[in-house]
């Protein structure tokens, strides 16, 4: 799922598979569906 943080005064959407930030939640959860860290259907 995606975690948030704060960083410099700003929200951060993180990957929880990658750890990769974004600044938006919705491009976080994007990433999140094509991530292979967090899903197990990914073709490999
Ligand atoms: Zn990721």
């Amino acid at each position: 799922m995606v975690t948030t943080t704060k960083r410099n005064g700003s929200t951060w959407y993180a990957c929880e598979g990658c750890g990769m930030l974004f600044g938006e939640r919705q491009d976080a959860a994007d990433h999140e569906q094509a991530c292979d860290g967090e899903d197990p259907d990914y073709l490999q």
